[in-house]
């Protein structure tokens, strides 16, 4: 029997609809290095308009992409509404991919137009004449005339093509299983993928974002997006905040510690959003330049272990509760988040808080052993995380859903390595290629470096195994001392005598600067293994 329900489209039209009409005094405020510029969303509505106009005038149509080149900021957001929206594919271009994944991307999404803000021109414009589809790039809150561009490509001036356009536009109505956005993930091998979000997908997702047990973003929220929107869409910031009307803060180009602390004590924010360096560095920061910061009501970390000693100091030290969660680009990304279960208090609902999280209704997960058999729920087995869901990657763009290293039986296969209670909350022990095979045991890398970065002298921590003539692989813990601080291996040595089993204990230990980040700011443990074979680490061996 048929249901007697009316039917719609989930749509990114629906989204903005809404947000512009219901939520017409919510803002996107947008940074500027001295102060604040502020756009309502009501003016969102026209702003997108203008920008579909524009678009439109200059020849796209269907689900052709458009590739955004950008901060987190009001045209982003334009760009993140108008362009799926009209039909057209958003394709956010990781600014940080090395200049050869950035050309493959451009090239394999076929991008016909970039948006580009002014101060990343010099940085598009050296790729741009290998960007073979690219036919329009639209330069904003920048001089157009910084950009050469190379022929058959025609630059224009943001401000003064949008000047030209009306403020409305006439919406279609989209399907909601077409292509709203796509997002490239740059996996450690091979050529980046893309992930191609339904408007279906985006929506069941916004909706997750807000749920109470979720990110619990509302309409009271003012919330703060320093996760980058070419990194898995600002975490679903952005159309959640349009689903729910909470206002947003975009950092712009501003995203060091100094600067977020600035924001921070302008705008207030409720909620905020980045991955743990981002918190590292703010928490240096505030303990050498105190500053309230109790007016947010959460944090929330992810794209990499959130650290226990990083949420107890947010925590105890400023009054802010750290949500962890996880994710990837192929989850959309939310997948799981940490709110223990409401019998847990004290150090029970702590351990809770540690875990990447509960899985939500809409997120079905299985552990898979080393010979392909599920793993219990004992929160023992440990086994590689497989997920399945309506806002789960069924395949790569231009790929096939027969891609055994990455789908198989319609389950994306994470490459995540860990454990699930029996209550639903998944422990990450590590990434499958960074567990260290030590005598046919497993060494978990994410619980050394968060037992090293318990210690107080100790600003952030990164582990991987290295060839050894009789475990085959032990650890090796690269460490960056805080500012100010002293440490040596041997006392580290000391103080995680009582934290990890004996055998786990490193014998190989190096002093650095600054832990290599990936394009998206996680621990780059690649370039650490690069840099420990070719020499370039002074290590001391016990
Ligand atoms: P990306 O697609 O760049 O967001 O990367 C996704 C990967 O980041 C996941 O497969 C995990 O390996 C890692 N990740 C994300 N969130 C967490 C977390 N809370 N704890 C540990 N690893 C995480």
């Amino acid at each position: 029997m048929l249901s007697t329900m009316q039917d719609g489209h989930l749509s990114i039209g629906t989204l903005l609809r809404h947000g512009s009409t219901v939520h017409a005094e919510s803002e996107i405020v947008t940074w500027t290095g001295s102060g604040s510029r502020r756009e309502t969303f009501a003016d969102l509505g026209k702003h997108a308009a203008k920008l579909a106009n524009a678009l439109r005038g200059l020849g796209i149509t269907g689900d052709q992409r458009v590739g955004t080149f950008m901060w987190n900021n009001a045209e982003h957001m334009a760009a993140y509404a108008a362009i799926p929206a009209m039909g057209a594919v958003l394709h956010t271009l990781n600014i940080r991919l090395f200049p050869e994944q950035l050309v493959f991307v451009a090239n394999h999404a076929e991008d016909q137009v970039i948006l580009v803000d002014g101060t990343l021109v010099p940085l598009l414009a050296k790729q741009l004449p290998e960007m073979k589809t690219v036919r329009h790039v639209i330069v904003a809150n920048g001089d157009p005339a910084t950009l050469q561009a190379p022929d058959g490509v025609e630059v224009h001036s943001y401000d003064e093509l949008l000047s030209r356009q009306a403020d409305t536009f006439d919406w279609p109505d989209v399907d909601e299983r077409s292509a709203a956005a796509m997002c490239y993930t740059s996996g450690t091998t091979g050529d980046p993928k893309g992930v191609a979000y339904s408007h279906r997908s985006i929506w069941l997702h916004s909706m997750q974002v807000c749920m109470t047990d979720s990110m619990r973003l509302a309409e009271s929220d003012k919330a703060l997006a320093i996760v980058p929107m070419f990194h898995a869409m600002s975490w679903g910031l952005p159309y959640a905040a349009l689903m729910i009307g909470a206002s947003l803060v975009m950092p712009d180009r501003f995203l060091q510690p100094e600067p977020i602390a600035q924001v921070l004590a302008t705008e207030k924010p409720t909620f905020a959003a980045a991955v743990p360096t981002i918190w590292q560095g703010l928490l240096q920061y505030l303990d050498a330049n105190p500053q309230d910061i109790s007016h947010l009501r959460e944090v929330v970390v992810g794209g990499s272990a959130a650290p226990p000693s990083l949420m107890h100091a947010f925590e105890e030290r400023y009054g802010v509760p750290i949500l962890h969660a996880w994710g990837m680009t192929e989850t959309s990304p939310l997948g799981s988040v940490a709110r223990p279960p409401k019998a847990a208090t004290g150090e029970e609902a702590w351990r809770y808080r540690y875990t990447q999280g509960r899985f939500p209704a809409n997120v079905s997960a299985r552990l898979i052993g080393d010979s392909g058999e599920e793993m219990p729920w004992d929160n023992e087995a440990v086994g590689e995380l497989e997920v399945q869901g309506p806002w789960i990657a069924a395949s790569y763009y231009g790929g096939s859903q027969v891609d055994p290293e990455k789908f198989h039986d319609g389950w994306l296969r994470t490459g995540d390595v860990g454990k699930i209670s029996p209550d639903g909350f998944l422990t990450l022990t590590d990434r499958s290629k960074d567990v260290i095979k030590s005598g046919g045991e497993w060494i978990s890398s994410v619980d050394l470096e968060n037992a090293v970065m318990g210690h107080p002298a100790v600003a952030e921590a990164a582990v991987i195994g290295v060839p050894d003539e009789k475990w085959d692989e032990r650890p090796l813990v690269a460490v960056v001392v805080r500012e100010g601080q002293q440490v040596t291996a041997v006392e580290l040595r000391e103080f995680l005598a009582d934290k990890v089993a004996k055998w786990q204990l490193p014998e190989h230990w190096t002093f650095i600067e600054e832990v290599p980040k990936t394009s998206v700011g996680k621990f780059d443990k690649k370039r650490l293994r690069a840099m420990n074979s070719d020499g370039s680490l002074d290590v001391t061996h016990f």
